[in-house]
């Protein structure tokens, strides 16, 4: 099998398109991710961002285009399921945790090899998993919830429980779509400093607007418009590249 994508790409997506109705969502969209990296993704409303990410988890398929996870994994040849077992993890937007579960039993459900609810109601909590669990909650900042409802949690805490939830299931790609949205200044610090410390340990993608916060936390951003790749850097790069300030400014003037 010939393929042009290198070993060390935990993604790749080559020559992407896909249109809804004629309107082109994705664009000849040509996208390298290194494995361990965390990658930022900013861009206008409409850019293509969550489409984007629809792809990558097998939501939308494409119309053209490549596709890949690692070095042989052709994601457009697989469903929703078999790329989440993959290790592909996709946190929404909206926090969806079980609110009538505590904080512990909403990671014990998410663990890695317990994803059928009647499986985990005859799981025993080991030691390990107990362990494990905790290890989760105090990454996510939480081991000190343990035992509250996660429906008592607030929003920013209730986003950090579904991170935790995905961290439980081991991912190797983590895709995270606005995480600070809703989120009160301090709430979206603690989020970057949750998305820093897991650098390395996961591949992450967070697609993200608050440009504090992608400051924060960003190592390489990737513009997006109109369904492509309009430049590709550091954040100060990125800022100061004429083609994302017309796009930015442009569609200020249009509000
Ligand atoms: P972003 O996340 O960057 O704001 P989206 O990926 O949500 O952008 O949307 C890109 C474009 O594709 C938008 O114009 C949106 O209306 C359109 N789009 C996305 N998903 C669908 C869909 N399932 N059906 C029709 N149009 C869609
Ligand atoms: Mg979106």
């Amino acid at each position: 099998m010939s393929t042009t994508s290198s070993p060390e790409f935990i993604l790749l997506l080559e020559n992407v398109n896909k249109a809804f109705e004629g309107f082109k969502a994705i664009s000849d969209l040509t996208f390298y991710m290194d494995v361990g990296e965390l990658r930022v993704i900013i861009g206008p409303n409409g850019a293509g961002k969550s489409t984007m990410l629809d792809l990558i988890t097998g939501r939308t398929k494409p119309d053209s285009g490549k596709i890949e996870f690692g070095k042989d994994a052709d994601l457009t040849k697989l469903n929703e399921p078999q790329i989440n077992q993959l290790g592909i993890g996709r946190k929404f937007q909206t926090p969806s945790v079980y609110v009538d579960h505590t904080v512990f039993e909403n990671i014990w459900l998410s663990l890695e090899g317990s994803r059928s609810v009647w499986k985990t109601l005859f799981f025993r909590v080991t030691v390990q998993r107990r362990e494990r669990i905790f290890e989760i909650l105090k990454t996510v900042a939480l081991e000190g919830k343990a035992e509250s409802k996660a429906g008592a949690l607030s929003h920013g805490q209730k986003q950090w429980l579904e991170i935790g939830m995905l961290l439980a299931q081991n991912p190797k790609l983590l895709l995270v779509d606005e995480p600070a949205a809703g989120m009160t200044d301090e709430e979206t610090h603690k989020t970057g400093e949750l998305l820093l410390s897991l650098e390395g340990k996961h591949s992450i993608i967070v697609i993200e607007h608050d440009m504090t916060f992608v400051r924060q936390i960003a190592r390489k951003v990737t513009v997006l418009h109109q369904g492509t790749v309009l430049c590709e850097g550091s954040v100060d790069a990125v800022q100061n590249d004429e083609r994302v300030k017309e796009v930015y400014l442009g569609r200020k003037k249009k509000n």
